[in-house]
C-alpha cells in the first residue's frame, strides 16, 4: 500500500443524503494512513476555480448526521470542455493532489473517467445518488433515506386517501430508474407501481382499476417514477380520468426526497464506501468505482457504471401485484 499520498475528495451532480457520512470515512481513514486529504468545494466547478482546502480530522466532526454535502456540489459545464478539464488538473496540481475521489452519479464519473484519459491523475468514484441506478453496486449512498422520506409521505396520503375514498397517483423521483417506486410502492402498500423498468399499458391499468372501483375498493394508490414513458402522474390521472369516474388526486413528492438526515443503512454505506475508496486508492487502483455488491466490496470500472444496467430483480412487481390483488381472479383476467 502506498502512504503519503495527496488526495482530494469532492462531491458532485444531484446531491444525496449520506454524502457527508462518506466524506468524514474518506478523510478520517486517508490522515490514519499517513496522508494529506483536501476538500475540492463545489465539485468539477471548484476544482476549476480552485476552491480547495486541506482539511484534518476535526474538519468532518458532527458531520456523519447531516444531509446534504459539507463541500457543496456542482454541475459544471466548463467540467465538460478540454479547457475546463485543463485549468482544474493544473489547479490540483498546484495542490499536489495526486487522486481524487469523486462522490457522485454517473454524470460524475464520466467527468472523471475523462480526466484520467487526459491527465496524469488517478480517481477513484463512490456511488453517491439517490436513484440507485448505478451498475457495480447493490445499492447507492442515499436512496434508503430517499425511500424512507417517500414513505412517509406515502403512510400521510394513505390516512387521506382512504378519508375520501380517493385514488392517488404519487410521483417519486428516480429519473428512468424506478427503485424508489419500487421499494416506496412495497413499502407503502401501494395497489399499482409503475417502473420504466417494466412499462405499463394504459389500457390494462385502466381496466384493473375499474375493475377494483367496481368492486367497491375505496381507496387506491399508484406510485410512479418521475421518467415514466406512459407520462408523468398528471397525464396518467387525466387518461384514467376519462374512463373512471373516480376522485383522482395528484401528489409529486419532488426534491423533498433529497433532503434529510441519512438512514442508518446510508451512514453505514457511505462510510464503508469512503474507507474502502481511501484503501483502493492506496493500492493503486484507478480509473474505478468502489461498491457493495452482496454485501462485498467490489471495484468496477468507471466505464462499466454507466454502460452495463443494473438488473432488477422483477419478482418484487409480481410480488406487489398478488399482495394487491383484490381477488383470485381480478388480475388473472387482466394478465
Ligand atoms: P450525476 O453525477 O449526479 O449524474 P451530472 O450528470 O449532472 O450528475 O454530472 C455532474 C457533472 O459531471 C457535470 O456537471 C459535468 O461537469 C461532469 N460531467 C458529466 N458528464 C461528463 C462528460 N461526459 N465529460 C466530462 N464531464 C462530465
Amino acid at each position: 500500500m502506498s502512504q503519503g499520498k495527496y488526495i482530494g475528495v469532492l462531491t458532485s451532480g444531484g446531491d444525496a443524503p449520506g454524502m457527508n457520512a462518506a466524506i468524514r470515512a474518506v478523510v478520517r481513514t486517508g490522515i490514519y494512513h499517513g496522508n494529506t486529504l483536501f476538500g475540492i468545494n463545489r465539485g468539477y466547478q471548484g476544482m476549476i476555480e480552485g476552491d480547495i482546502e486541506q482539511l484534518n480530522r476535526y474538519s468532518v466532526s458532527n458531520i456523519i448526521k447531516d444531509g446534504g454535502t459539507c463541500l457543496q456540489t456542482a454541475r459544471s459545464n466548463e467540467f465538460l470542455t478540454k479547457e475546463g478539464r485543463e485549468k482544474a488538473f493544473k489547479n490540483i496540481k498546484r495542490f499536489g493532489i495526486d487522486s481524487i475521489i469523486v462522490i457522485g452519479g454517473d454524470g460524475s464519473f464520466r467527468g472523471l473517467h475523462q480526466l484520467i484519459q487526459e491527465f496524469p491523475i488517478q480517481g477513484i468514484g463512490l456511488p453517491g445518488t439517490i436513484d440507485n441506478d448505478l451498475y457495480g453496486t447493490d445499492f447507492t449512498i442515499g436512496f434508503d433515506t430517499a425511500v424512507n422520506t417517500a414513505l412517509e409521505a406515502i403512510d400521510k396520503i394513505r390516512d387521506t386517501a382512504s378519508s375520501h375514498s380517493r385514488l392517488f397517483i404519487i410521483e417519486v423521483m428516480g429519473r428512468t430508474s424506478g427503485y424508489i417506486a419500487l421499494y416506496t410502492g412495497i413499502g407503502g402498500g401501494a395497489e399499482d407501481i409503475l417502473i420504466p423498468e417494466a412499462p405499463m399499458d394504459m389500457q390494462k391499468l385502466t381496466a384493473k382499476l375499474n375493475a377494483q372501483h367496481k368492486a367497491g375498493k375505496k381507496s387506491s394508490i399508484i406510485v410512479i417514477t418521475e421518467g415514466e414513458a406512459a407520462g408523468g402522474a398528471l397525464e396518467i390521472k387525466s387518461n384514467i380520468e376519462k374512463v373512471i369516474d373516480w376522485d383522482i388526486k395528484v401528489s409529486v413528492l419532488g426534491h423533498v426526497q433529497r433532503g434529510g438526515d441519512p438512514s442508518a443503512f446510508d451512514r453505514v454505506l457511505a462510510s464503508r464506501l469512503g474507507y474502502e475508496s481511501v484503501l483502493a486508492v492506496m493500492n493503486n487502483e484507478n480509473d474505478k468505482m468502489v461498491g457493495m455488491v452482496n454485501n462485498i466490496a467490489t471495484l468496477t470500472p468507471l466505464e462499466d457504471t454507466w454502460t452495463k444496467k443494473k438488473d432488477m430483480d422483477m419478482t418484487y412487481l409480481k410480488m406487489n401485484e398478488v399482495l394487491a390483488a383484490q381477488q383470485e381472479k381480478a388480475l388473472e383476467v387482466i394478465a
